[in-house]
C-alpha cells in the first residue's frame, strides 16, 4: 500500500501518465480523473461542453481554465476520490493549479504528491503519434512499445483501438509547445510547495511503476 494517495500526474503529453495510472489505480483502488477522457467523453456524447472543447483540442490547444477546472471540482466532490485519486492531465496551467487548491480546500482535501513524468521529446513524439486509444475504456497501446495482443481490440475491454486525432505529428509537436509555454511553469510552482517529486518515464512500464510506487511511498 503506498502513503501517498491523493496525487498529481505532471508531464508533457506521451510521458506515460494514463499508461501508469492504470496499474496504480486498480492497485490501490484510487479514482482516475483524466481530463483529457472526460473531455472526450463529452464530444462523444455532444454536450454542450463537449461542443465548446472539441475546437481547442483538435487544434492541440488547452481548453479554458474555467471549463475543466469546474469539471474537476464537481469530479473530485464523488465518494469514490474519498480514498485517494488521480488527477491525470490536471493541472495544467498556474491558475488551474490555484483553482485546484481552493476546490480542495472547499471539499478538505489535501494534495499529498505530484509526480513529474520526464522523458525525451523525441521519444515523446515517437510514442505519441503510434499511440493506439479503446474507444470504449480510453486505455492506451502502442504500435511500437506495447502492441495490443489482438490487432486493432483492445486488452483490457475488447474495445475498438483508433488513433486520436491530436496524435497526429503536427498537433503532437504543437501540444509539446502547449507544455512547455504554459504547464511547465507547474514544476517550479509544486517545488516550492514541497510536493514534487520525479520519475524517468522513458523506462519500461514495469520499471516506470516500480519508480512510481517507490516515490509514493
Ligand atoms: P490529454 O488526453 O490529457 O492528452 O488531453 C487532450 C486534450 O484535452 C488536450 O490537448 C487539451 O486540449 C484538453 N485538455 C485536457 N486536460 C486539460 C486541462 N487540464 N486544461 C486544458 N485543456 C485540457
Amino acid at each position: 500500500m503506498i502513503k501517498k494517495k491523493n496525487l498529481v500526474f505532471l508531464g508533457p503529453p506521451g510521458a506515460g501518465k494514463g499508461t501508469l495510472s492504470d496499474p496504480l489505480m486498480k492497485a490501490e483502488n484510487l479514482a482516475h480523473i483524466s481530463t483529457g477522457d472526460i473531455l472526450r467523453a463529452e464530444i462523444k456524447n455532444g454536450t454542450e461542453l463537449g461542443k465548446s472543447a472539441k475546437s481547442y483540442m483538435d487544434a492541440g490547444k488547452l481548453v479554458p481554465d474555467e471549463i475543466v477546472a469546474g469539471m474537476v471540482g464537481k469530479r473530485l466532490a464523488a465518494d469514490d476520490c474519498k480514498g485517494g485519486f488521480i488527477l491525470d492531465g490536471f493541472p495544467r496551467t498556474v491558475p488551474q493549479a490555484e483553482l485546484l487548491e481552493k476546490v480542495m480546500a472547499e471539499i478538505g482535501l489535501d494534495l499529498d504528491a505530484v509526480v513529474l513524468f520526464d522523458a525525451p521529446v523525441e521519444l515523446l513524439i515517437q510514442r505519441l503519434t503510434s499511440r493506439l486509444t479503446c474507444r470504449s475504456c480510453g486505455a492506451s497501446f502502442n504500435l511500437l512499445f506495447c502492441k495490443p495482443q489482438k490487432e486493432g481490440v483492445c486488452d483490457s475491454c475488447g474495445g475498438e483501438l483508433y488513433q486520436r486525432s491530436d496524435d497526429s505529428l503536427e498537433t503532437a509537436q504543437n501540444r509539446l509547445s502547449v507544455y512547455q509555454e504554459q504547464t511547465a511553469p507547474l514544476i517550479e510552482f509544486y517545488t516550492q510547495k514541497g510536493k514534487l517529486s520525479k520519475i524517468d518515464s522513458s523506462l519500461p512500464k514495469d520499471e516506470g511503476y516500480a519508480a512510481l510506487v517507490a516515490v509514493l511511498n
